[in-house]
């Protein structure tokens, strides 16, 4: 079949691949110049089934309450007029009841994931920075660290080993990390990190030069447009989904949920390789070889809207620097990119109401480096 995908994000890029290799003809329409250079670009690199819990509870809604008038909060909620946001709000409050389903099935699917794309960078020899120390969770707070002890019962059902670590086994995972004031934690072995960019950067050459697959630099506007000359078209648009969806009355409830990274250069020899995760900062990190380190985090409503403001980014390096006195903070690159988030934060991995020939691989919210090589491959599984 003639197959057409919109976007060259992690998305579009591994469900090309998975359908190349199934010997469809497939073509990327991608409005930028290159491939991943939006939300797949400099995320938090974390392939992580520890991180699968959904963000629907009422425990996440009263603290980003309470977090609404700190400019330097994890998670901040513009207050301008949005119909589109209180849609999506009122919608992941419905969804709150489906919180610990959603969690299970989500892990399921990033550990189905990992194996996926370990069998991809092994089979198509891709080097991607790729780090297999694990990640571990750190708590500074009691009430937090009895959450985490809930969660990780459902990531038990879902497969996941995973086990709770004390303060000494922390700085023995981690001897680089010095925080007093850390309490516990948990840690796994299972999960990985490395560089989204590079691994779409280095899988669409090879998506052009062994498999055929075709790259053109375009806009796709109207969805009945692109089925022209084409079997089927499949929408892997990150936050672009919506709008794409609605030109042939598809309604794809994304909303554009801004994160912010540091890529530090030259961290030096007192900073960490194990990927850690700090759940109440919201705050992630990830080694990307001797000389690179990762640190995102941060939520906020505010549309599309991708400027960079430095009283998001200060935050992430006063954490860099609190948790790791001896960094080298000389080299600091900022970056902010929108994840395209469903309100129950579940991927939407389907055919389109309205034309049987349009599917929809997209919507992975905070886990789209993380869920791609399974959603990709399910996706051409139903195609
Ligand atoms: C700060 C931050 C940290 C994160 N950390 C992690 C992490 O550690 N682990 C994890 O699993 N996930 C993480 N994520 C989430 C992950 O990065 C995203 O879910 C993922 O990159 C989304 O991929 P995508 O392909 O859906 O979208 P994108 O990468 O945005 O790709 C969509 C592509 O479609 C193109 N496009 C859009 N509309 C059109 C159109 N009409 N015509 C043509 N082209 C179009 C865009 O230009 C873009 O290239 C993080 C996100 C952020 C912001």
């Amino acid at each position: 079949m003639n197959i057409k995908i919109i976007g060259s994000g992690i998305t579009g890029i591994t469900t090309a691949y998975y359908l190349a290799k199934n010997n469809h003809k497939v073509t990327i329409l991608e409005e930028r110049r290159y491939p991943a250079m939006a939300t797949s670009y400099a995320n938090g690199c974390q392939i992580s089934a520890s991180n699968a819990e959904t963000w629907n509870s009422w425990k996440n809604i009263i603290q980003a309450s309470k977090w609404i008038f700190e400019r330097d909060a994890p998670l901040l909620i513009s207050l301008k007029p949005d119909l589109n946001k209180y849609a999506w709000f009122i919608k992941f409050i419905n969804s709150i009841s489906e919180h610990k389903e959603n969690t299970l099935e989500t892990c399921k699917m990033a550990l189905n994931s990992g194996k996926l794309y370990k069998e991809i960078s092994d089979e198509e020899n891709i080097k991607f920075d790729m780090v297999q120390k694990g990640i571990l969770h750190i708590y500074q707070n009691e009430r937090e660290l009895k959450f985490a002890r809930e969660t990780n019962k459902i990531y038990k059902l879902a497969g996941l080993e995973r086990w709770e670590v004390n303060k000494n086994e922390i700085m023995d995972i981690e001897p680089s990390l010095s925080n007093n004031n850390i309490i516990g934690g948990f840690y796994n072995t299972t999960d990985f990190t490395g560089d989204i960019h590079k691994f779409c950067i280095e899988l669409s050459a090879i998506l052009k030069n062994k498999y055929n697959v075709t790259f053109i630099q375009k806009h796709a506007k109207n969805l009945n447009d692109e089925l022209n000359n084409t079997d089927i078209v499949i929408v892997c648009a990150g936050i672009g989904s919506k709008k794409i969806a609605n030109s042939i009355g598809d309604n794809i409830p994304i909303y554009p949920v801004k994160g912010y990274s540091i890529t530090i250069n030259n961290p030096g020899e007192n900073s960490p390789w194990v990927s850690l995760l700090d759940d109440e900062k919201k705050i992630v990190t990830a080694r990307l070889g001797n000389e690179r380190l990762r640190i995102a985090g941060t939520a906020e409503f505010s549309g599309y809207n991708t400027d960079i403001k430095w009283d998001r980014v200060r935050p992430l390096i006063k954490w860099a620097e609190s948790n790791f006195p001896n960094i080298n903070t000389e080299d600091v690159k900022p970056w902010a990119g929108l994840r395209p988030m469903t309100p129950n934060m579940m991927p939407i991995i389907k055919q389109s109401k309205k034309n049987n020939n349009v599917f929809y691989n997209t919507g992975h919210g905070h886990l789209g480096w993380t869920l791609s090589a399974f959603t990709a491959k399910k996706i051409s599984t139903l195609i």
